[in-house]
C-alpha cells in the first residue's frame, strides 16, 4: 500500500544530510562542549557554527540565540522569563485565542500566579486584529505574545505591525515562529520582535531541540538553574548532535525555501481545488492565498467526524491530522476553530493536511481519488446527513 505523509505541521522527517552530520557528533566527536580538551573544543566549535546558521535564517546575531529542548520550552522561557523579570514594572500580559498550548497554558499558569491576562479574539479566518491588540494595551502591560503563523489553519498574523506598536509603548514582544520558520522569510529586526521561538523538528531537523531568540539588551529570568551553558539563561549540557543538526536544517531551509514554497503553494492549491470540486458541503478553514502558510490545508467536512475520517484515511495509507498533534489525543474540538466561530459539530469534522518537501503530484492525485470515496461512505452512515439531504 502507498503511504502518504501529509502531517508535516506535526513533524517532519530528518533530512539525510542532517542525520549524516549528527551521526558524527554521536559517535566520533562526543566530547562535552564545556570541556577544555580537544574533544570538548571540537564540539563547542560546531555548536557555535550551528548558532550562526540558526541566527542567519532569522536575521539575528549568533549571540542572541539560546538553544532549548524545543518550541514548548522556548515559549515557556520567553513568557515566564519575561513576566518574572518585569513583575515590578507591571503584571498584565496579552496573547491571542489561537496560540499553541505552549503559549496559552503558560499564560493560564501565570494568571493563577498573580498576573492578569487578556486573550484577544480572532476573526473568522483566524486573523488577529492590530486594533484589538492596541485596545488591549494598558499602562501595566509588560508582554505581548502573538504567533507568526497558526499551526492548525495556517493564518499568518500581522506581527511586524504589532511589534511596532509594542516597541513604541516599551512592551516586550514575543513571537512563536515554530510553524513559519523555513516557510516564510523571518527577519527579527523587520518584525520588531524581542523574543522569538523556533523548533528544529518542523524543518527537517531532529526532535527535542529548538531555540529562543532574545534581542540583545533584553533580559529574562531563566527557568532552569545549575550550569553556565547558554549564558546561564538555559543551564544543562547541550544536546550537541541535536543543535548541530538544527543548524544544518536551518542552512538547508535557507537555501531551499524560495523554490520549495512555489511547489508547496501549487500542491496546496491543487489539493484545495480538487477537494472543493469533488466534495459538497466543505468549508475552508483559514484564509486562502497569501495570508496562509504555503503548506497548510484545513477543511471542515459537514456530517463527518474528524477522528473517523483520520482512521479511514490511515487505512488507505494517508496520514493527516484533525487538530494539532498535541491535542489530537483528546476529543475536545480545536480551540482554534472554536475561536474562529465554528460550531462544535463543524469543528469536529475538520481535517488538516500539511504538505512537505517530498510530496508529489501523484500523491495529491491519490488523496483526491480516495478522500471523496471515504467521505461518501462515512456520510452514508450518518443519520444527520440523511436528514439534511
Ligand atoms: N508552537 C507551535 C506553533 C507549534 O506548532 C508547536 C508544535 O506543534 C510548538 C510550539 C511546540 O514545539 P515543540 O514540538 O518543539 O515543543
Amino acid at each position: 500500500m502507498k503511504r502518504i505523509y501529509l502531517d508535516h505541521s506535526a513533524t517532519t522527517p530528518v533530512d539525510p544530510q542532517v542525520a549524516e552530520l549528527m551521526m558524527v557528533y554521536f559517535t566520533e566527536y562526543y566530547g562535552n562542549p564545556s570541556s577544555v580538551h580537544s574533544f570538548g573544543r571540537q564540539v563547542h566549535k560546531a555548536i557555535d557554527e550551528a548558532r550562526e546558521k540558526v541566527a542567519s535564517l532569522i536575521g539575528a546575531n549568533p549571540s542572541e540565540i539560546t538553544f532549548t529542548s524545543g518550541g514548548t520550552e522556548a515559549d515557556n522561557l520567553a513568557i515566564q522569563g519575561a513576566a518574572r523579570i518585569r513583575a515590578k514594572k507591571g503584571t498584565h500580559l496579552i496573547t491571542s485565542a489561537i496560540e499553541h498550548h505552549a503559549v496559552l497554558d503558560t499564560f493560564k499558569y501565570l494568571a493563577k500566579n498573580g498576573y492578569e491576562i487578556t486573550i484577544v479574539p480572532v476573526d473568522e479566518e483566524g486573523l488577529v486584529s492590530v486594533q484589538d491588540i492596541e485596545k488591549a494595551i494598558r499602562p501595566d502591560t509588560i508582554l505581548i505574545s502573538i504567533m507568526h503563523a497558526n499551526n492548525e489553519v495556517g493564518s499568518i498574523q500581522p506581527v511586524a505591525e504589532i511589534g511596532r506598536i509594542a516597541r513604541e509603548k516599551g512592551i516586550l514582544f514575543h513571537v512563536d515562529a515554530v510553524q513559519s520558520l523555513g516557510k516564510l522569510p523571518i527577519d527579527v529586526n523587520q518584525m520588531n520582535v524581542d523574543l522569538l521561538t523556533i523548533s528544529s523538528h518542523k524543518i527537517y531537523g531532529p526532535k527535542g531541540v529548538g531555540a529562543l531568540y532574545i534581542r540583545k539588551g533584553v533580559r529574562i529570568s531563566p527557568l532552569v538553574f545549575g550550569g553556565s551553558q547558554e549564558r546561564k539563561v538555559r543551564s544543562g549540557t547541550e544536546n550537541a548532535p541535536g543543535i548541530i543538526g538544527f543548524g544544518k536544517a536551518c542552512e538547508l531551509a535557507g537555501q531551499r525555501m524560495a523554490d520549495e514554497n512555489i511547489e508547496l503553494v501549487r500542491l496546496r492549491d491543487k489539493l484545495f481545488d480538487g477537494i472543493l470540486a469533488s466534495i459538497d458541503r466543505v468549508k475552508v478553514n483559514g484564509p486562502r492565498g497569501a495570508k496562509r502558510l504555503p503548506n497548510n490545508v484545513n477543511i471542515s467536512i459537514n456530517f463527518i467526524e474528524g477522528e473517523s475520517l483520520l482512521l479511514s484515511l490511515d487505512l488507505v495509507g494517508i496520514a493527516g491530522s484533525s487538530g494539532s498533534a498535541c491535542t489530537s489525543g483528546s476529543l475536545d474540538p480545536s480551540h482554534v476553530l472554536l475561536a474562529m466561530g465554528l460550531s462544535h459539530e463543524v469543528a469536529h469534522g475538520s481535517l488538516r493536511l500539511s504538505l512537505g518537501r517530498q510530496n508529489t503530484d501523484e500523491e495529491i492525485d491519490y488523496v483526491l481519488q480516495e478522500l471523496p470515496k471515504i467521505v461518501q461512505r462515512l456520510r452514508e452512515m450518518s443519520p444527520l446527513y440523511h436528514k439534511a439531504i
